[in-house]
């Protein structure tokens, strides 16, 4: 049996009641199929226990991460020290609020909240059923598709400040702005959001939703793993197009290669490592501003 590191063994002493895994391997929650060992992944089922978990880590003076999907995030191959707060499937929890407001907990997906809505009559989230995240990733990261975007539809978030207390920020104090949000600098765990929406014909939500779903999968490597777009859309043109006219579909670097599907996206062509990938970032980057001046930036989450 492996010994438990020093945190390993003091943290499940003080957390008996939490579900605590140990060495948990990340590839295994991400969606690029990446990354070495958690020391400790936490899956906190309501806000007491998140808190007992942010209280833990203080006392214990440890590092530590949250993440909702793992589906924008590129996780070390060596593993992450301290707690891994993992939230998918465990800040759960959907309602109707009024008339045209649904409030919607960090760990439900986005196609669930897209669903929920569709069945209540309400539009504003079928941009968003495609999105593989959780809705608190979501909200990180201002995601959007096809025009839409959180921003557009989100009336407030309800935070979990590090120091453990609850504030809840307008959407404006959340100051979006493209693939952006306050709390990629002032940090804080979302933990639910109140999402704004318009009263509309069930019916004709779900066919956008379908018809989006379509354009998706006509289009990207759904079935290959991946984060989704790897780079942010650079002003004045699309990343994907770029990195096509640059002759790099196809390009590989070990086991990570850009997709032949959809040159956005880098995906995993089994067994690649987050070197991998980063050296791909690297050189796709560099070759596209030597074939067009313009720079891209990476839209995934390097951990
Ligand atoms: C096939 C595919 C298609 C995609 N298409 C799109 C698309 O169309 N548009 C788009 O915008 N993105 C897209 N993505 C990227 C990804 O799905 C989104 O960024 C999504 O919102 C991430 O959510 P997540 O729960 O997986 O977050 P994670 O990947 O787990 O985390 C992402 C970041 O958010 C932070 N975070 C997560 N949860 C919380 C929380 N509760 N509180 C505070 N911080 C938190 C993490 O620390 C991390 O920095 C795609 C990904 C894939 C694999």
């Amino acid at each position: 049996m492996i010994k438990k590191s020093d945190f390993q063994q003091k943290i499940t002493t003080l957390l008996p009641e939490i579900d605590l895994r140990l060495a948990e391997p990340m590839s295994k929650h991400t969606s690029f199929r990446i990354g070495g060992p958690a020391e400790v992944m936490a899956f906190p089922k309501n806000v007491e226990e998140l808190k007992k978990l942010l209280h833990t880590a203080k006392v214990l003076d440890c590092p530590r991460a949250i993440m909702g999907a793992g589906t924008n995030i590129l996780a070390p191959d060596g593993g992450v020290s301290g707690l891994v707060i993992c939230l998918k499937d465990c800040m759960d929890g959907i309602e109707r609020i009024n008339d045209t407001t649904i409030r919607v907990f960090a760990g439900v997906t986005m196609a669930r909240a897209a669903v929920f809505a569709a069945g209540q009559g309400l539009s504003g989230l079928e941009f968003a059923h495609g999105i593989p995240g959780t809705v608190g990733g979501a909200v990180y990261m201002n995601a959007g598709a096809y025009d839409g975007e959180i921003a557009q539809v989100c009336k407030s978030v309800e935070v979990l400040t590090l120091e453990g207390n609850l504030i809840t920020y307008t959407a404006e104090q959340m100051n979006f702005s493209y693939r952006h949000s306050r709390l990629q600098e002032d940090a804080g765990i979302v933990i639910s959001a109140l999402f704004s929406l318009e009263p509309k014909d069930q019916t004709e939500i779900r066919e956008r939703m379908q018809e989006l779903m379509q354009r998706r999968k006509a289009s990207q490597p759904l079935d290959m793993p991946s984060a989704g777009s790897a780079f942010k859309r650079p002003a004045g043109g699309y990343a994907a197009a770029l990195i096509d006219n640059a002759g790099l579909k196809g390009f590989r670097i070990g086991n990570a290669a850009v997709s032949e599907k959809h040159a956005g996206f880098v995906v995993n062509l089994g067994g690649a490592t987050a070197k991998d990938v980063k050296s791909l970032l690297q050189q796709v980057s560099q070759r596209v501003y030597d074939h067009s001046g313009i720079m891209l930036e990476p839209e995934v989450r390097i951990w």
